[in-house]
């Protein structure tokens, strides 16, 4: 596949999953409302969410905050921007945290959204435990 398909083909896969992934990743409608109501900007880098027309990087995509597919409450999930979800990836949030992706952009645990904030002092007491 040329390259640029291949992109295209990507991105397609992306924006197939802002809209359907809620039902694929056994999240509940409710859970789906509530975060939507809440995550009115990326909750790792504050941004406005942008049309996928006008900015792929940028635009809303359904984030677990501890990659664990188990993990489907308010709690965990999340809505942030693609550039901050595809930046985090399979990484701990704590370890994204001390990324180089975090430290250009500014997000730090004391940026992030409350309920980032919340999972990040569950997580540090966890691993000092
Ligand atoms: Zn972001």
């Amino acid at each position: 596949m040329p390259r640029k398909a291949y992109f295209s083909w990507l991105w397609g896969i992306g924006t197939i999953k802002t809209t359907t992934m809620a039902n694929r990743w056994n999240i509940s409608k409710a859970v789906e409302d509530f975060v939507e109501e809440r995550d009115k900007n990326c909750a790792y880098c504050d941004s406005k969410f942008t049309d996928p027309k006008v900015s792929k990087k940028g635009m809303k995509t359904w984030e677990h905050v501890i990659n664990d597919l188990n993990l489907t409450d308010k709690d965990n999930i999340v809505l942030s921007c693609m550039s901050c979800n595809s930046s985090k990836g399979a990484k701990h949030i704590l370890d994204w945290l001390n990324s180089d992706y975090c430290k250009t952009n500014g997000i730090n645990k004391n940026t992030v959204a409350s309920v980032v904030k919340e999972v990040i002092i569950k997580e540090e007491k966890f691993i000092r435990h």
